[in-house]
C-alpha cells in the first residue's frame, strides 16, 4: 500500500479546494447551515449546489461517463468528499443516500432500463432517493420488516409503514424493502423496489427530531401500485442487495474531516477567548484534549483510507466499514464532550443569537452526534459484525 497520494491526486485536491472556496454559496456560510434539513431555503441551496456539482461531473465522480460520471478513481472521490466535508459544503445526506448507496446498488443489480432511467438524472443532481428500510418493529432486526408487496397484474401492490425515513418529504423516489414471500425464512422473502414518491396511496408524516427540525418521517403505503419494472434484481433476493447498499452506507468518509474542521475552529476559539483572565489555549488540559482528538481524527482517516483502498480493488467493504462507523460515531461523541467543556454554558446557545459561539455549532453537535451511533445500524450491531465477520468469533 502506498501511503501517499500521487502528484495527479494532489493536483486534483488543489483544484477541488480552489473551486470549493470560490463556489460555496455565501448564504450557506452566513447562515451557518451544516446539513440540508433545516428549512426550505437550505434544501433549495442544497439542490442547486448538487446540480452545480452534477454539471461538472463531480457529483458522481467515479461513475462511468455513460451514467453521468467522470470515471475517476475512488481515491479522487475520497479527496473530493474530504475537501467538501472540511469546508462544509451544502452536500449532505441526500447525496450520500442517492449517489453513495442506492445508485451503486442499482448499478450492480438493476436492469439496463433502470440504469438509464435513474443513474444519469441522479448524477446531474436532479433526483433524490430516500431509504425505506426501518419499520416500527424492524430496525436492527431489519429482516423482520412487514411491509408487503403482493404481485398483482403486471406490478405489485404495496401496503405497510416505514419509520425514521430521512428526507422522505423531499425525495423523488423511495428505495423500498418489502416482503414478497411471507412463507419462507424472513430474509429470503424480501425484494427491493424503486417507488415514485408521488404514487397515490403514499402518505408522508413528519417526525420532528430533537434538533427541532423536520428530518425524519413516517411513511404509510396504502394499496400503492408499483410497476413490475421497478423491482430491482431478483424477486425475494432483496436481502442481499440490501446488504450491499448497507455496506456502501457504512463506509462514509466525511467524519474525520468534520472532526478536524471542528477542532480547528475550537483551537481558534481557544486562542481568542479568556476564562478567569487566562487564554483557554494556555490550559494544558484543553490542549491535551484537542491534540487527542486530532490524533483520533487521523486514525479514523486511515481507517477510511483502508475502505477506499478496498474499493479501488473492486471489493465491497464489509466489517471494515463497521469499524470506521463505530469509531467515527464514538469520536463524534468525544468531540461533543470536548466542545461542551471548552464552550461551557455558551454551548447551549443556538445560532441566531449574538452570544452563540461558532454560530451555535456546539449545540448542533450536541443534539446530532448521539444519532450517529444509531442511524445506518446501531453501534451494538456493528460490534457484532466486527466480532463475527472480522474476528471470526462465534455468534453466541
Ligand atoms: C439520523 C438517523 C437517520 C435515519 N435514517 C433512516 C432512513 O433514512 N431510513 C430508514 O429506513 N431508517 C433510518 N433510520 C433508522 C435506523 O436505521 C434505525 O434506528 C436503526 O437501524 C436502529 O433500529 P431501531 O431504532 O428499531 O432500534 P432497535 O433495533 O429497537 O434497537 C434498540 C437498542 O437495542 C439494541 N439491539 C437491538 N438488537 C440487538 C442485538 N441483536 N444485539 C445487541 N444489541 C441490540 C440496539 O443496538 C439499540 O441500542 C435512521 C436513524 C437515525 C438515527
Amino acid at each position: 500500500m502506498r501511503f501517499q497520494f500521487t502528484p495527479e491526486q494532489e493536483q486534483f485536491r488543489l483544484e477541488v479546494r480552489k473551486v470549493l472556496e470560490k463556489e460555496v454559496p455565501l448564504r450557506w456560510k452566513e447562515l451557518g447551515y451544516q446539513i440540508w434539513e433545516e428549512t426550505d431555503e437550505s434544501w433549495a441551496i442544497t439542490k442547486e449546489w448538487n446540480r452545480k456539482l452534477g454539471q461538472k461531473g463531480w457529483l458522481a465522480l467515479t461513475w462511468p461517463p455513460e451514467y453521468g460520471g467522470l470515471g475517476r478513481s475512488q481515491v479522487e472521490q475520497f479527496i473530493l468528499d474530504e475537501e467538501m466535508a472540511a469546508i462544509g459544503t451544502p452536500t449532505g445526506i441526500e447525496t450520500a443516500i442517492t449517489i453513495g448507496w442506492v445508485c451503486p446498488t442499482i448499478m450492480i443489480y438493476g436492469t439496463g432500463e433502470q440504469k438509464q432511467q435513474y443513474l444519469p438524472p441522479a448524477a446531474r443532481g436532479e433526483i433524490t432517493f430516500c431509504l425505506g428500510y426501518s419499520e416500527p418493529n424492524a430496525g436492527s432486526d431489519l429482516a423482520a420488516l412487514r411491509t408487503t408487496a403482493v404481485e398483482e397484474g403486471d406490478g405489485f401492490l404495496v401496503n405497510g409503514q416505514k419509520v425514521w425515513t430521512s428526507i422522505a418529504h423531499r425525495a423523488d423516489y423511495c428505495w423500498l424493502a418489502a416482503r414478497t414471500d411471507p412463507e419462507v425464512p424472513k430474509h429470503k422473502g424480501i425484494s427491493m423496489f424503486i417507488v415514485d414518491m408521488k404514487t397515490p396511496g403514499i402518505t408522508v408524516r413528519p417526525l420532528i427530531n430533537m434538533t427541532g427540525f423536520h428530518s425524519f418521517n413516517e411513511v404509510f403505503f396504502d394499496n400503492v401500485r408499483v410497476p413490475g419494472k421497478n423491482l430491482v434484481g431478483q424477486k425475494n433476493r432483496g436481502w442481499y442487495q440490501l446488504a450491499t447498499a448497507l455496506d456502501f452506507e457504512r463506509s462514509g468518509v466525511g467524519t474525520p474531516a468534520r472532526v478536524k474542521r471542528m477542532v480547528e475552529k475550537l483551537v481558534q476559539y481557544c486562542k481568542e477567548t479568556k476564562r478567569d483572565g487566562r487564554l483557554l489555549a494556555d490550559d494544558s488540559g484543553i490542549r491535551r484534549r484537542l491534540a487527542q482528538l486530532s490524533v483520533e481524527a487521523e486514525v479514523l482517516r486511515i481507517l477510511c483510507y483502508r475502505i477506499t483502498w478496498l474499493q479501488t480493488k473492486g471489493k465491497v467493504p464489509n466489517y471494515e466499514a463497521s469499524v470506521s462507523k463505530v469509531f467515527g460515531a464514538e469520536l463524534l461523541g468525544r468531540l461533543t464532550d470536548v466542545t461542551m467543556h471548552i464552550l461551557g454554558p455558551f454551548s447551549q446557545i443556538d445560532r441566531g443569537s449574538k452570544w452563540a459561539p461558532l454560530q451555535g455549532e456546539g449545540l448542533r453537535l450536541f443534539l446530532t452526534s448521539p444519532s450517529m451511533g444509531i442511524g445506518g445500524g446501531t453501534n451494538e450491531i456493528q460490534k457484532s459484525i466486527i466480532a463475527t465477520r472480522g474476528l471470526g468469533l462465534p455468534r453466541k
